[in-house]
Parts: C-alpha cells; structure tokens; sequence
C-alpha cells in the first residue's frame, strides 16, 4: 500500500473531547474517527487490526467446533420480554418504536435469539451440543462512555454461545472455551489475568472476567502472584497483602485493569423461561443447558494501544500490526528512489504486507509518522544505505543494514 493513498493523514495534535491514551493515539495515528461521544469509525488503519483480532479469534473458535453465523441487531420486544430482560434491562438498551408504533431494540447480546433458534431446531439429544458464534456491532446506551474506544456505545463483538444435554457437559465445555480464551489473549500478546464474578440471577456458578493489567484500566481486580487465582472486586472480601484464598503461598495482589473477555455459565435459566427443551434417549423434555461467552474485538483494539506505547507513538505487536512492514524512501528526489520502488515490489510479491512511505515529505516528518503509527519493523532505502536496507524494530533503539536476503530471512523467522 503506498502511503501517498493512505486514508487518512496523521494528526499532530490529539482531540480536545480524548480522555485516554488509546483515544488519542488511534485518532492521530488515523485508525479511528469519533463520531460522536462513544461512537467511532474504523478507518483503514484500524479495520486491518480489528481483522486480525477477528481471524485470531475464529481460529480458536473452529478449533473448538465453534460455528460461525450471523444473527440480526434489530430485535423484536416479543422475544426479549420471554426473558423478562426488556424491562430488566432497560437501562443499557437502546428501545424505540417504529412508524406504527412497534417496540424494537438494538441489540446488546443475543442469548435470547440463540434460544429462540435452539427451540426451532433441536428436537433430540442428539441434536447436542451446539457451539455457535458471530462477529457483530453492539449497542450500549451508556450514560458515560469514555476511555476512547474501550467503553463505547457502539462497538464490535464476538459472541459465543453454547448448548448442552446437561449442566455437566456445559460446564467441561465452558472451561474448554476459558482454555481457548486463554490461548486467544495470549496470542494478542496480552498478559491477562482470568477472575472470578458473581453470576448474579442468572446461575449459582461463579462467571469467569478476562483482564488486561493496565494502570489506566477502569477495573479492579485482585490476583495472586503465584497462582492461577483471581476475583474481581465485587466478589472479593479481602485485601491487598492478603495471602492467597487458593494456595496459601503467595500473596494477593490489587491492580487496575481493562475487561477483555468475559465467559457465563447459565445453566437452565434462559430454558426455563423460553421454553427450550430437547427430548431425551427415552423421550422425556428436558430443559437445554446454556453458556454465553463474549470477546470485545475493538476493545481489544484499544486496550492494545493502553499496554502498548511510547512516548511517540502505538507500538503493535506483529500479530495484530496493521502491516508487517514499513518502508521508508529517504533517498528525495534522486534517481534512486527506484530502488525503494523495487523493494517494495519484491516484499509483495514475497508475500510481506507492506506501508510503503512514498510521499515527498523530510525525514523528519516521515520518521515521526512511522513512530505513531507504530509498525513493528522500520525499513529506511536512502542514499546512505547504500545497496543495503536500514532495519530498526519499532520498540528498540538499535538499526541494522542488511541485504535483502537478510531482511526476508529475519520477517520469516
Ligand atoms: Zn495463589
């Protein structure tokens, strides 16, 4: 891609409205455009890493006999008040009427539409399990949404939903999906701590919260330093300096975090409700056991940017990067731009996703453009590099020459 088509410029100076890093840096980097107060658009930039959010996630849901589809946003009142949910949860939904004064709601989760295809289509046992997912905008009538794209009124999701004969077949599924979660954030490149939560109405089992420790982060969250324990701190009774509830050993810790994840054993509560009922081996109605389990893609995007930064700019991880590769024409108006020309030709057709800086503008402007953008491999072509390449890593101070053979040698490896 050459950067003189790029959509849109960088900004030097970062909105007045932007209370967080992630804000800041995504709107001037250009990944993001606020619409309005928890409203943004994914230009670009920031629709190539939610991509790859999305396809790392899907990876690990197909692993795990996930099914991918795609439900609707617009949701009658009907099948949301099969759940008592249009009234109990009122606060978060965005409801409305139309023309003829139907009530309809954009949607903020689809369990009660998972359960509304599950009793159109499972008969018998051996209709289960079903494990489905979708990638899809969610709507929050948030009274306060801030911190950039991490709390929004809009915004992407994966959801996941499972269904099961029995609360024990659920619940060895449920912690097969906290395992898959695990494998999903750690491949983002984040160091995440699992805790525990109430399950409020829903279910007398304990959900699961997946956090990013980030010292702006708006959660709460208490860990231990040897163990795998966690709970968040609505459910914990103790205190920082505690020794650890589970293995006695070590010690628990407070800190601040973002909620990436978030995994919900329901058991039979929806089931109940809507009448969802499958037929067993000797034909009696037994009630559908359910698990929902969520991913917030562009919150993803933005608690990325909150972990990883510099003072100049994002600093994205190669999995997630927007582009593998930044190349760098230094070389001005000499003839010898042909040759960043055709090492950007050479790294396309070797398969390598380059940003390729083409424009005419200084060094100086050029380089402080490839800081905030945050690409994690530097390539500079100049006069000065000779027939050489100029490699820096985006988060070390270090540049290296090295010949093409080199460069592609050490991307693959
Ligand atoms: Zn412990």
């Amino acid at each position: 891609m050459f950067q003189s088509q790029l959509f849109p410029k960088t900004q030097k100076i970062p909105p007045k409205s932007a209370d967080s890093i992630n804000h800041k840096l995504l709107v001037r980097a250009g990944f993001i455009d606020q619409l309005m107060t928890g409203s943004f658009t994914l230009l670009p930039l920031g629709f190539r890493v939610v991509t790859k959010i999305n396809n790392l996630i899907r990876e690990e849901l197909d692993a795990i006999g996930g099914q991918e589809m795609l439900m609707p946003l617009l949701h009658p009142k009907s099948i949301w008040n099969e759940s008592g949910r249009w009234e109990k949860a009122k606060e978060v939904m965005f409801q409305f009427k139309d023309n003829h004064g139907k009530e309809y709601a954009l949607s903020f989760t689809h369990e009660e539409v998972v359960m509304d295809l599950i009793r159109k289509h499972i008969k018998s046992y051996k209709d289960l399990p079903l494990s489905v997912y979708h990638f899809s905008t969610k709507f929050r009538n948030e009274k306060r949404a801030r911190s950039g794209i991490i709390r929004g009124r809009e915004f992407m999701m994966n959801d996941l939903y499972s269904a099961h004969v029995s609360e024990e077949d659920m619940l060895n599924y449920y912690f097969k999906v906290v395992e898959a979660y695990k494998k999903i954030f750690k491949r983002l490149g984040f160091v995440i701590k699992v805790t525990e939560a109430s399950g409020g109405v829903f279910t007398q089992n304990n959900t699961h919260e997946f956090q990013v420790l980030s010292e702006n982060g708006e959660d709460t969250i208490f860990y231990c330093d040897k163990c795998d324990w966690g709970q968040n701190k609505e459910i914990f009774a103790g205190s920082a300096g505690d020794s650890c509830p589970k293995c006695k050993k070590g010690e628990v810790i407070k800190a601040n975090s973002i909620e990436v994840g978030n995994t919900f054993p329901l058991g039979t509560w929806y089931a109940d409700r809507m009448k969802v009922f499958y037929a067993d081996e000797r034909g009696m109605k037994k009630p559908v056991s359910f698990a929902s389990y969520g991913i917030g893609s562009t919150r993803v995007l933005g608690a990325l940017v909150e972990v990883s930064h510099d003072d100049k700019g994002i600093i994205w991880f190669p999995q997630v990067s927007p582009f593998d590769v930044h190349l760098i024409d230094l070389s001005g108006d000499s003839m010898d731009d042909k040759r960043a020309n055709e090492i950007y030709s050479r790294l396309f057709d070797d398969g390598i996703d380059v940003l390729y800086d083409d424009r005419q503008l200084s060094a100086g402007e050029k380089l402080a453009d490839a800081d905030l953008i945050g690409i994690p491999f530097r390539l500079v072509v100049s006069l000065q590099t000779g027939d050489k390449i100029e490699v820096k890593k985006r988060n070390e101070d270090e540049t290296q020459l090295l010949s093409y053979d080199e460069l592609l040698k050490m991307l693959s490896g």
